[in-house]
């Protein structure tokens, strides 16, 4: 983890403001959302948290790493409905961030006004190693931004890109660990070059 304290998030006094969490899949982005949640509801904060109504991969009501660690969540149509819902409320967290609209870093910035901490975890490139959605932009307007790592499955560097196993053009294909893997930087350009040669 990086030098950032998060501590001083937690003065009363505070003005609002957005961290980023990002990396590719398996890089546990939900399971850091979730731990600075938690922190925030045991310093008795009104927490709340928001995901993207297309997020259905196995719950409709929390948020879910991974490693099952869960949280109620509110699913939302779209970035705007997350302004509607988070009057009175101290720390709003928001997952899988990089299939919101690009509305959603107008509306961060706008509840970094209103005072509310907002903490956004999501992709931030897709399967073909390009940026993601809203990411880039939250990432520019960010506070703070943590960059968090998976493990390259075929050599065990740090690994930030996700390689998509199975064959579909669809840039938004809910996975799982059949689905994707964790590579590296070398591993992946040679992992998509070879995926060239064959086609
Ligand atoms: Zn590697």
């Amino acid at each position: 983890m990086n030098n950032f304290n998060e501590n001083n998030l937690f003065n009363p006094d505070r003005t609002g403001s957005i961290e980023v969490i990002c990396g590719s899949m398996f890089s546990g982005k939900t399971e850091e959302l979730i731990r600075r949640l938690r922190r925030a509801v045991f310093a008795r904060q009104k927490v709340e948290i928001f995901k993207p109504a297309m997020e259905i991969r196995y719950s409709k009501e929390e948020i879910v790493s991974h490693d099952q660690n869960t949280i109620p969540g509110t699913p939302v149509e779209n970035s705007g409905n997350i302004l509607l819902l988070s009057s009175d409320i101290d720390v709003v967290g928001i997952d899988e961030a990089q299939f919101f609209d690009d509305g959603l870093p107008y509306v961060c910035n706008q509840l970094a006004e209103q005072g509310i901490r907002v903490i956004v975890a999501g992709l931030d490139m897709d399967y073909k190693g390009n940026p993601f959605g809203p990411i880039p932009a939250l990432c520019a307007i960010a506070e703070d931004v943590t960059k968090v790592h998976a493990i390259c499955v075929k050599c065990g560097k740090l690994a930030n890109y996700s390689h998509r196993l199975v064959k579909n053009e669809k840039l938004v294909l809910l996975g799982e660990k059949e689905e994707y893997q964790p590579l590296c930087r070398e591993c992946y350009n040679r992992v998509t070059a070879l995926l060239k040669d064959i086609v």
